[in-house]
């Protein structure tokens, strides 16, 4: 009688333990970047400061100053593929002349903070676009978009623009006329500077540019801190 309940017992066991396997990821979430079919260039992200130290960084992803009210960034540090960090300094020196510097917030963004953000935000910010879906990735997690806005070379300050950064309202679009010219203008001259170097405005955001060569590379998840500070990145996914 002993052994018969034993055995029912272990085969009761059998019967659920795929319940008792480790759990596999809910479903409609992802563990990891999508795969994505073709071949890409090999990653080479560069410290955009190691470019150009005039370069000013406000990283607010480093600091709870920033939409998801905490910091998701471990180091307040900002990256770019080579070519779309040359040209990127390419406008900063450009902009040089009309007195202003390139301010950056954000550039590489590693593919896991992508799924934060799209976590926490409501489904209405998901379908208004205002963050990327980690299912198909983001530029950013490419190394090929960039955050920026202009500060004042002779002040050092921030140079205002017709909307804040993140912001998500009308104000934020490219093409949004309202609001005082002398801004309309300044945020229009960073365009223009911008597209001379082969990087393309969001029509949602001002401050959000692609690079032309963005298909080119992978979506990476790479965190800040393996990122070394001068040597190139070596090629690595997930
Ligand atoms: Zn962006």
């Amino acid at each position: 009688m002993k052994s018969r309940t034993a055995r029912i017992l272990l085969l009761l066991l059998l019967s659920v333990s795929p319940a008792c396997a480790p759990a596999a990821a809910p479903r409609g979430t992802l563990s990891g970047p999508p795969a994505e079919k073709g071949s890409f260039r090999k990653p080479d992200l560069v410290e955009l400061v190691r470019l150009d130290r005039t370069v000013r960084l406000d990283i607010r992803y480093a600091t709870p100053n920033n939409f998801a009210r905490r910091a998701v960034y471990s180091e307040a540090r900002a990256f770019l593929q080579r070519p779309a960090a040359q040209a990127m300094i390419r406008a900063h020196r450009a902009l040089a002349t009309h007195g202003y510097g390139i301010l950056v917030f954000d550039g590489y963004r590693p593919w896991s903070v992508t799924k934060l953000f799209w976590e926490i935000v409501t489904p209405q910010d998901r379908a208004r676009g205002f963050v990327a879906n980690p299912a198909k990735g983001s530029k950013h997690n490419r190394g090929c978009a960039v955050d920026l806005s202009l500060y004042d070379v002779a002040t050092g300050a921030e140079s205002a623009m017709p909307s804040a950064y993140d912001e998500f309202s009308d104000r934020a679009s490219p093409d949004y006329r309202g609001g005082p010219k002398e801004l309309l203008e300044r945020r229009d001259l960073l365009r223009k500077t911008m597209e001379a170097e082969g990087f393309e405005v969001d029509p949602g955001e001002w401050w959000h540019y692609n690079y032309r060569d963005w298909r080119e590379y992978p979506i990476l998840d790479v965190p800040f801190e393996k990122i070394p500070a001068a040597a190139p990145l070596a090629a690595r996914r997930r």
